[in-house]
């Protein structure tokens, strides 16, 4: 009996989200094969309205998706499958992908459009109040809480650097460096001279109803009412796939790539948060454009 043949694609795209969607979509309408595996996870999705994409601004993340998914899918050598990717390996000159149910694919191309995973903290209350009043970007809920109390979690340059930032769109906001401040004495004097009070003592809590936060709860007992807080968790990779490639990360763990997407290894491209610091969904949907642009632009150079 003939062993069937691995099914075979011009692009595998790991990632269906704004970036992988949206290099589907090009390279859908540029006429090449395209698979999407998607573990259905993107960054945004417990947030209740995305910002700051012009035509979308407001819009549920889940509706972004579904209308990118129904565009990108419109074209018929694009598909999706819901599934988690586990390997990847170059194999002569494609590269055989293989998911957790154990489904082998091969592709002349790869993006990985995987995002990044926020490593919140173990802070009863945060991760419901994540991207609902918890806060990373005032680009993109900046103006919604902009006459709320506001708070900003942060300790030494990083804490400084977000309440500068965010004393913009909040001037009556705190400073809560969750623990004995390492702002430095100019710090200490540019904050006590826009009038921000730095709280020191450490967070135990966050008390909110459906992740809308209404107080900190402090070690000391004292409990501090507020509608939003400010905090920049630490980010990682969401799997260790570019790894497993080879490619190369800088310092700060964002995928390496040129100023065409490309990695450091021949054939894998990378687009959207997981190769930069700029996050948001329309600067990873043309992040996806540009690899599916150049992609094109090679396979088409070994074709012709
Ligand atoms: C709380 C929060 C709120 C935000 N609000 C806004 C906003 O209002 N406006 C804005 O412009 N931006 C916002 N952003 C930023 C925005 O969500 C990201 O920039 C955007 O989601 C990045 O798109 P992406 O496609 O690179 O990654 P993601 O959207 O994170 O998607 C990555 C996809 O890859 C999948 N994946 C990962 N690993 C695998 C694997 N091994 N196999 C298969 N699939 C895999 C994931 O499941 C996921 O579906 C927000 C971010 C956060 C965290």
């Amino acid at each position: 009996m003939n062993k069937p043949s691995t099914p075979s694609y011009d692009v595998i795209i790991i990632g269906g989200s704004y970036a992988g969607l949206s290099a589907a979509l090009v390279l859908g309408r540029s006429l090449w094969t395209v698979l999407v595996l998607d573990s259905g996870q993107p960054a945004n999705r417990q947030t209740p309205h995305s910002h700051s994409f012009l035509t979308r601004d407001g819009e549920t993340p889940a509706e972004l998706t579904r209308i990118a998914r129904q565009q990108a899918l419109a074209y018929p050598t694009v598909s999706l499958q819901d599934a988690t990717v586990t390997t990847v390996q170059p194999s002569d000159s494609s590269f055989l992908v293989r998911t957790n149910e154990g489904e082998v694919f091969t592709a002349k191309r790869l993006i990985l459009a995987t995002g990044l995973t926020d490593l919140l903290p173990d802070l009863p209350g945060f991760a419901e109040c994540w991207g609902i009043s918890v806060l990373h970007c005032p680009f993109c809920h900046g103006y919604e809480v902009k006459d709320q109390v506001v708070g900003v979690l942060g300790n030494g340059d990083e804490g400084f650097g977000l309440a500068k930032l965010i004393h913009h769109w909040n001037p009556g906001l705190t400073l809560f460096t969750n623990g004995p401040s390492t702002l430095t004495p100019e710090q200490n004097a540019k904050l006590h001279q826009h009038a921000i009070p730095i709280i020191e003592t450490p967070l135990v809590a966050l008390q909110h109803r459906n992740g809308q936060l209404d107080a900190l709860k402090l070690a000391d007992q004292s409990v501090k009412p507020l509608q939003a807080l400010y905090a920049r968790p630490a980010m990682q990779q969401s799997n260790d796939l570019a790894l497993q490639l080879g490619c190369e990360l800088d310092e700060m763990g964002f995928i390496k790539v040129n100023e065409f997407g490309k990695t450091s290894v021949e054939g894998v491209f990378a687009a959207g948060d997981n190769q930069t610091m700029m996050r948001q969904v329309l600067i990873a949907a043309t992040n996806g454009l540009r690899a599916a642009v150049m992609i094109t632009r090679e396979l088409m150079e070994e074709k012709f």
